[in-house]
């Protein structure tokens, strides 16, 4: 079996597909894409693509291999998305040439069903009891949501306060038996997270993610100790060796996405290196059905595996959703806040090859909001 063809779609709302077809007929689909850089990535896939077009589809490490180190300088957001999509599509055609899903390669089931949390926002406090209600009716068994808006450096007792009542109103309507994480988003400096952590304890939020930004992963040690908060990361690490110093400073969860951090079989090795510290899983997911249904594979095939991130439905998802690109939606089918465990080939999804093809080139340029403090000086998003 030789790979012959590998094509690209710029799908609404933001996201970027690839279709590897082979001499066989097998057909393997996959989403190599940075949020805001889609365009970029699109490109260093077609890059890649000169490589892999006559190769044999079913030798997926050597390739990762060549795709990783073959041009010398290597790693960062664009190139490992890249990478991560077209390992996606390759585990596709793996399992459907095999007649098995891609959990199964990977050692086969370790639990029935995942669990699954709903976004709640929580940049409009005013809001929050409401939407964690509505997840809560849904079956939901966790939620997450944004600690606020934009942060000063160091917050003051207004802006603590603010992030702590959101936490309590998410506690009081979710009770004891339900779960409520708080993203970060990076917004907060060193000092302003060891200043917060403490006054959420109390509330037992099942993690806070990305307190501060990835660079300074060599203070995080600080941050960790400062509450008994599990601390997660890692949407924005993209590889083992990048993973490596979170790990060590102490994080409870690590957060890989499929579509950024070297596909399946680098998260999968991710996820190992985890499990020697003791550390679970996460995996980051705020794109579209082929990173989910990719996501799902590895979570399956995880022991140390805790909990997933899905956008069904979100609100910033404008003009297309997870949904649309599916011929049967139901594999995504929600039970009680979790995921059945999918039995297709493959990634375990059929992908509307029609539905794609007629989106193509239609999706927005999406970019980031581009936010700025009060005196006018940049502020993290
Ligand atoms: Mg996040």
């Amino acid at each position: 079996m030789k790979i012959t063809r590998v094509e690209t779609f710029a799908v609404p709302p933001r996201w970027l597909f690839c279709r590897i077809e082979t001499d066989d007929g097998v057909v393997g689909w996959g989403e190599p894409v940075v949020e805001g850089r889609a365009a970029t990535v699109r490109t260093a896939v077609h890059e890649l693509a000169e490589y892999l077009v006559g190769q044999d589809p079913m030798r997926i490490e050597d390739h990762w291999q060549v795709m990783t180190k073959g041009t010398f300088y290597r790693g960062g957001p664009i190139l490992s998305s890249a990478v991560a999509g077209i390992d996606q599509a390759l585990w596709d055609i793996a399992g459907k040439t095999l007649g098995v899903p891609v959990h199964v390669l990977l050692g086969g089931p370790v639990r029935d069903r995942v669990r699954a949390y709903s976004w709640v926002g929580g940049d409009e406090p005013g809001e929050i009891a409401e939407a964690v209600q509505a997840q809560v009716e849904a079956g939901f068994t966790a939620v997450k949501m944004n600690a606020g808006g934009r942060t000063g450096k160091v917050a003051t007792a207004a802006e603590v306060h603010a992030v702590v009542e959101r936490a309590r109103t998410a506690r009081e309507v979710l009770g004891p038996d339900r779960d409520f994480a708080i993203d970060f988003h990076g917004r907060f400096t060193t000092p302003n997270a060891r200043r917060v952590l403490p006054e959420l304890a109390p509330l037992h939020p099942l993690f806070v993610e990305e307190p501060v930004l990835p660079e300074y992963a060599h203070r995080l040690h600080e941050v960790v100790g400062a509450s008994s908060v599990p601390i997660a990361t890692g949407e924005r690490l993209f590889s083992r060796t990048d993973a490596l110093p979170a790990l060590q400073a102490g994080i409870a969860v690590l957060q890989p996405d499929l579509s950024h951090a070297g596909g399946i079989s680098e998260v999968r090795r991710m996820a190992s290196l985890a499990e020697t510290f003791d550390v679970l899983l996460a995996p980051h997911c705020p794109l579209g059905p082929i990173s989910l249904a990719s996501s799902l594979q590895v979570a399956f095939s995880t022991p140390n595996f805790l909990i997933q991130e899905q956008s069904i439905g979100i609100h910033y998802n404008a003009g297309a959703e997870v949904l649309d690109y599916l011929v049967d939606p139901a594999v995504f089918r929600f039970d009680q806040g979790h995921i059945n465990r999918p039995l297709g080939p493959g990634l375990g999804i059929e992908v509307d090859e029609q539905a794609v093809r007629r989106a193509n080139d239609s999706a927005p340029d999406w970019r980031g909001p581009l936010w700025r403090h009060a005196d006018g000086s940049f502020a993290e998003w």
